[in-house]
């Protein structure tokens, strides 16, 4: 119906000003948008990989994912020489601090400005560190991310946290913390938040529990409350394995490198999901992601995940974060196994292992995974018809790439991939970056804002940073 007044409407406009452009692109009335002619990497077990394939999103949703689509009425995005697949879901992000980028040179340092910064941030402060990040992730191709927001001390901050998350276009959990200024909070305080969600979050944004600074005796009410709000996840940096008796399947564990195999094996038997650090957790020094560990104790792969964690100190770029899970599952699969031969000083793995963790389980941990990971595999996560239209397409005409579909793609991504191969992303049917540039968006004037908040903020602290180590 609504499609009959459109068109109507475009007719009448035709005769008013007798108008021909010739364009190919239909009115901007239009609804439905064509990826057309790409590689499809659905991450749907029944789909699979379609060699050259058509997407078709209509209202915001995946409609149909097949060989060839016939759709008069839509916008057609040319899909040639690119990967169609979804968007990367991140579970574990301080974005508040993305303005501190070229600071913190390792976790003492982290630790230190987080004490000495905070307090000198206003609530401007926080929304444009919260953009900058959620700019700095849609352009990367993550479309989903959770936002550890632990700076927030009142309601405006969370506020001015949950409009940067909105207004950037992505989808996102928001994670509020159960415990704020030492008092534990209460229903009132989530429902206030939720309210202010179901009338501003354009149904892109949801709620989790963040049970950091709770103690384990308000951990059992703690976990009750967000049950009862469904919220997802509920999680602190150990993921309720100090209280293993109250966790259940709606818990992450955050990090990874110092779990042990006893709490593997309650993860396990808990169904309790993991977001792994990949590139923060080397670079502090705290070692690399337990990939290998993870899948051998029986922790199934819809139930891991990587984050960004702190994207002031490791770049966002979840070809890096994936490609580092496959570096490190490999080298801790060959050293619990043994498997190694020496040759000289190098360590070859035997001829024909067969590698516990693919790279096309990278991608699935970085796309399905991560939505399972966060209560949201029903709405995204894989190129479903009836899942919401979270896309992106990677351009592999690029000097790191080779545009063959005779080739190992997943290997391509995740060994070459960049986020500058990210040429289209699609959030929720709407198109946020477009032949390599991000839609809508002053990228200069967003950087200079950021810049000067973190000048601003640093003056206030009055802290001289150290940056020669
Ligand atoms: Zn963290």
């Amino acid at each position: 119906m609504q499609m009959i007044n459109k068109a109507t409407v475009s007719v009448f406009i035709f005769i008013l000003f007798g108008a021909s452009t010739g364009c190919a692109q239909n009115d901007s009335d239009n609804n439905e948008i064509l990826l057309q002619g790409g590689y499809v990497l659905s991450m749907d077990a029944e789909i699979g990989d379609l060699a050259s394939g058509d997407v078709l999103i209509r209202d915001g949703q995946i409609i149909e994912v097949a060989a060839s689509i016939d759709a008069p009425q839509a916008q057609i995005i040319d899909a040639t020489n690119m990967v169609i697949m979804p968007g990367f879901v991140e579970t574990h992000w301080h974005m508040w601090e993305s303005s501190w980028r070229g600071m913190a040179n390792d976790a003492a340092e982290y630790f230190r400005y987080s004490e000495v910064l905070t307090p000198h941030y206003t609530p401007e402060d926080f929304h444009t560190a919260v953009r900058y990040a959620a700019l700095d992730a849609i352009n990367a191709g993550i479309t989903t991310v959770h936002n550890w927001a632990h700076g927030v001390t009142d309601f405006e901050i969370a506020q001015a946290e949950m409009q940067a998350l909105v207004d950037s276009g992505l989808r996102a959990k928001m994670g509020y913390l159960a415990v704020i200024e030492g008092e534990m909070i209460g229903e009132a305080d989530l429902n206030r938040a939720l309210d202010w969600i179901n009338e501003n979050g354009e149904q892109r944004l949801g709620l989790s529990l963040l049970l950091d600074g709770v103690d384990p005796q308000q951990m059992q009410t703690a976990t009750a409350l967000g049950r009862s709000l469904n919220l997802r996840p509920i999680t602190d940096h150990s993921g309720g394995l100090g209280t293993p008796e109250v966790s259940g399947e709606e818990f992450m564990v955050t990090h990874g490198p110092g779990l042990t195999p006893e709490a593997i094996e309650i993860m396990a038997e808990r169904n309790i999901k993991v977001s792994l650090s990949p590139l923060i957790d080397p670079m502090i020094g705290g070692g690399l992601p337990p990939v290998y560990q993870l899948l051998a104790g029986g922790i199934p792969l819809e139930n891991i995940s990587f984050s960004v964690d702190v994207s002031a100190q490791t770049p966002v770029d979840p070809f890096a974060s994936l490609r580092t899970m496959v570096n490190s599952a490999r080298m801790q699969q060959v050293e619990a196994n043994q498997t190694g031969m020496t040759a000289g000083t190098l360590i070859i793995p035997a001829p024909g292992t067969e590698w516990l963790f693919s790279y096309r389980d990278a991608l699935f941990t970085g796309t399905y995974g991560g939505a399972n990971v966060l209560g949201l595999a029903d709405q995204i996560g894989s190129l479903t018809p009836g899942k919401r239209a979270d896309v992106i397409m990677l351009n592999m005409n690029k000097i790191n790439m080779l545009p063959l579909t005779e080739v190992n793609i997943p290997m391509q991504l995740v060994q070459h991939g960049l986020p500058g191969n990210v040429d289209t992303v699609i959030i929720d049917g709407q198109i946020r970056k477009l032949n390599g540039e991000l839609v809508g968006v002053d990228m200069q004037q967003v950087i200079n804002e950021t810049a000067q908040s973190q000048a601003r903020i640093r003056s206030r602290a009055g802290e001289v940073i150290d940056t020669s180590r």
